[in-house]
């Protein structure tokens, strides 16, 4: 590329930081990061009511979790500073005179109820609704009687009546619009704020923006945006939109299909490697039958031209089949770092973990990662390493529990287990069939019902390498209490069904 690319990542803060906004931040990320370009955050504050200082430093701390750095932005600085709109109010003023002087700006004086009114009618008589542009030509008495109302005036630009305004996107070619539609819009309200189609065209100017690339709901924004850079003579930079992301059922995304929050996915312990492997996903592909990629790959990958405008489904279940696989992958302290605050908070270890214990957790989530899709399966179905309250699974009831002999090969194996000398994957695997050669049943015959009885599950990994990992203690107490809810028939009602 040429010319230096400049990109921006431009979120309202006013809410959370929503999938579809990470997946824009990473596509431009991406861009620029491939090009050698420049990624600048601005914040787009100007709606006074809903903007949060919490949403923007969710923006931040979402952003810096996914491991998208910023070149130039509110916290970071940069030759275009301020990097938040409610802090350039200023800079806009100049560029509202230009239009008013030029005729392309006009003061409006419609209330809110009033256009809300005018909307109705329009909408029962089956028209689009649009502004009907009656204080385009407002003579000065009319103009004064208003202000003598105490009447405050937005500014509005006077959008092109006749003809197209023609998008020329990197991704879908040429898209024409006609320009009867719409009518013309505010860009200064009556709080002094700018609109967010007036703040955007000017700051992508002034802060040099060769590329905006945004998602596909902001296409018919395109329209004014166009005619107000040609009404300001500045430079249109390129456009790329890229495809909306979907649900399952092919309808755009929302809250309906399960999480859409991008802080939601840490707190359920995804990996933020997994993450953006899953997101990049959406719209761009690596070319190759593997999709298991990483950040550094992603970025030697990307380019526009490998990014489809088609819309993208955000499977869920692919998200999760993407994190198992960097679970395999990933270095275990980060594992750690990501599983430990879950346990926590489920009650099943401490806040402090010591040194032995991090040390014993890593042994624990090392045996389990190939069967992971989240760390947080460690609290359900893999809580028996860190609790007794486990249930048993109607699978184990059904295939194990509930046979008459299963108590005394239970009674047997504790017995052995507890007088091990050693306790380690050997020894335990060498005691328990040590019991099925006494009871003359086959090896699986004890490995299985103490899997049952210690786990509560029939799946899972290596039994001895797990044994070796919980107290020797509380393998036989597991041992002792089951055999006597096998008793008791306390195992004979139907158990849960399993997850996995
Ligand atoms: N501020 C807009 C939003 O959050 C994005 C603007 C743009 O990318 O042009 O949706």
């Amino acid at each position: 590329m040429a010319e230096p690319l400049r990109v921006r990542f431009a979120p309202s803060p006013t809410g959370s930081l929503h999938v579809g906004h990470a997946h824009t931040a990473l596509f431009n990320w991406l861009f620029a990061r491939h090009h050698g370009g420049t990624f600048i955050l601005r914040i787009e504050d100007t709606d006074e009511v809903r903007s949060t200082e919490e949403s923007i430093r969710a923006i931040y701390d979402g952003l810096r979790w996914l491991g998208l750095d910023w070149d130039e932005g509110p916290d970071v600085g940069g030759p275009h500073a301020p990097y938040i709109q409610s802090q350039r109010l200023d800079l806009y003023e100049e560029q509202y005179r230009r239009l008013l002087e030029s005729g392309r700006a006009y003061d409006c004086y419609c209330s809110p109820e009033e256009l809300e009114e005018r909307r109705e009618i329009m909408r029962a008589r089956g028209l689009p609704p649009r502004y009907d542009n009656r204080c385009r030509s407002l003579t000065d008495e009319q103009r004064a009687a208003f202000e003598a109302e105490g009447r405050k005036p937005a500014i509005r630009f006077r959008m092109k009546d006749h003809g197209n305004t023609v998008i020329h996107d990197l991704l879908r070619g040429d898209v024409p619009y006609d320009n009867s539609l719409i009518g013309d819009i505010i860009i200064r309200k009556t709080s002094g704020f700018p609109t967010y189609h007036f703040s955007v065209v000017v700051d992508d100017h002034l802060m040099e923006v060769t590329h905006v690339v945004r998602g596909e709901d902001h296409i018919s924004n395109t329209v004014p945006h166009l005619q107000l850079i040609e009404a300001l003579g500045f430079e249109p930079p390129k456009h790329a939109h890229l495809g909306l992301l979907m649900g399952l059922d092919r309808t755009k995304l929302s809250s309906r299909h399960g999480a859409t929050d991008l802080a939601a996915y840490r707190e359920m312990g995804f990996l933020p490697q997994a993450m953006v492997n899953f997101l990049a996903l959406l719209g761009w592909s690596t070319g190759t039958e593997d999709e298991i990629v990483s950040l550094r790959e992603i970025v030697a990958g990307f380019d526009l031209d490998r990014v489809s405008r088609a819309p993208s489904v955000f499977d869920f279940g692919k998200c999760e089949f993407i994190n198992g696989q960097h679970i395999r992958t990933a270095p275990i302290d980060q594992l750690i770092d990501i599983a430990h605050p879950i346990l926590a908070k489920a009650g099943l270890l401490e806040t402090d973990l010591s040194p032995a214990r991090r040390e014993w957790l890593g042994k624990v989530i090392d045996l389990m990662r190939d069967r992971m899709r989240t760390v947080a399966v460690l609290t359900s179905w893999a809580r028996y390493f860190f609790t007794d309250d486990y249930e048993y699974e109607e699978r184990a009831r059904d295939k194990w529990l509930r046979r008459p002999e299963t108590p005394g090969t239970l009674d047997a194996l504790a017995n052995d287990l507890a007088a091990l000398e050693s306790w380690t994957a050997e020894s335990t695997e060498a005691g328990v069939r040590a019991v099925a050669e006494s009871l003359g049943i086959g090896g699986g015959k004890a490995i299985h019902p103490c899997r049952a009885a210690v786990t509560g599950t029939t799946v899972g990994p290596s039994l001895f390498h797990l044994l070796e990992l919980l107290p020797q203690e509380t393998v036989a107490s597991r041992l002792r209490r089951t055999a006597e809810l096998c008793r008791s028939g306390a195992l004979a009602e139907p158990g849960p069904v399993a997850e996995p």
